[in-house]
């Protein structure tokens, strides 16, 4: 099957559809959480996202702050800031489907979650040594995270050197080897000083993962964020990626 892998929409709902339209026809699409957050386009994202045929998702850091489900004083001023507009803008049938979502899915050989196995809503995996610690928390062969916006993969090597970082993968095909967590970067909002979305297409009966990038008019991303009076942070860090 041929798996379209999202992750961190964060509201930009022209970012999302270029991916959808560069993805193509697919069997199904996993999504890995923070449909909402930071951007302008809560309800359009979140009601894309619902459209989808055959989907399975998880719940990001920002779609269970908008729920109420962490404590604000967790996030930086500005994500806070758009966490509370988020809140008061979404209409009460898309809180309600984000509210459904559970923090963990398993699908044939993959855990899906957020941050990471161990704490599927909140780490970060960035560095080997706290990726190495998770293989304990998930029995699957391959494990499928967001929340960094990073495109990047850790695999499990052997006990002396538990994991492998690779390096961000740009239109990479890789081929997953057993005991590998990955993830395809951020739909929305990347962090990796590429401003193209990034997303990845996954095919499950050879398990070879594509890691692809799209461009998108961040421009108009942009001005609907300051229109909405939301930090102007948010648009910024848009054009360089980070
Ligand atoms: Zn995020």
């Amino acid at each position: 099957m041929q798996i379209l892998v999202l992750s961190d929409i964060h509201a930009n709902l022209t970012a999302l559809d270029a991916v959808l339209e560069d993805a193509g026809t697919v069997d199904e699409v996993w999504c890995l959480g923070d449909i909402v957050g930071y951007g302008p386009d809560p309800n359009e994202c979140v009601q894309r996202i619902r459209s989808l045929a055959h989907l399975t998702c998880v719940l990001g850091n920002h779609d269970a702050a908008v729920l109420g489900r962490i404590p604000l004083d967790a996030f930086h001023q500005d994500a806070r800031h758009a966490i509370y507009w988020t809140r008061a803008i979404l209409t009460r049938e898309n809180l309600e489907w984000l509210a459904e979502i559970p923090e963990k899915q398993t699908v044939e050989n993959f855990t899906l979650v957020h941050g990471s196995p161990r704490n599927p809503i909140w780490e970060y995996l960035l560095d080997p040594v706290s990726a190495a610690q998770n293989f304990a928390y998930f029995e699957t062969d391959f494990c499928l995270i967001g929340h960094t916006h990073i495109p990047l993969q850790f695999a499990l090597i052997s006990p002396e050197y538990p994991a492998r970082w690779t390096q961000p993968m740009v239109r990479r095909q890789v081929h997953l080897r057993p005991r590998t967590i990955i993830n395809p970067g951020s739909v929305g909002q990347p962090r990796d000083h590429d401003p193209r979305a990034a997303y990845a297409i996954l095919d499950t009966e050879e398990n070879i993962w594509l890691a692809r990038r799209v461009l998108y008019d961040i421009e108009s991303v942009q001005e609907r964020i300051l229109n909405a009076e939301l930090p102007r942070r948010h648009a910024a860090r848009l054009s360089d990626g980070w």
